[in-house]
């Protein structure tokens, strides 16, 4: 879930995408902690870097 949760924090995860981070967030702690981690972490990676979204299909069907 690391590549979506970047996305998803940054704002730019399109639907359904969004819907289902949302969902499994509510469902896996190891995530919330994750995206609580990464939170923190994105506000320093975007004052010096952006994310290049994952051009790869296979990015979304990954769980965890
Ligand atoms: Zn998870």
């Amino acid at each position: 879930m690391r590549p979506l949760l970047s996305l998803y924090l940054d704002g730019e995860l399109p639907e359904p995408q969004r819907g289902m981070v949302t969902r499994h967030l509510g469902e896996c702690p190891a995530c919330r902690a994750e995206e609580a981690y990464l939170d923190k972490t994105l506000r320093i990676i975007h004052a010096v870097e952006s994310i290049e979204p994952p051009r790869d299909h296979l990015y979304w069907n990954r769980r965890c």
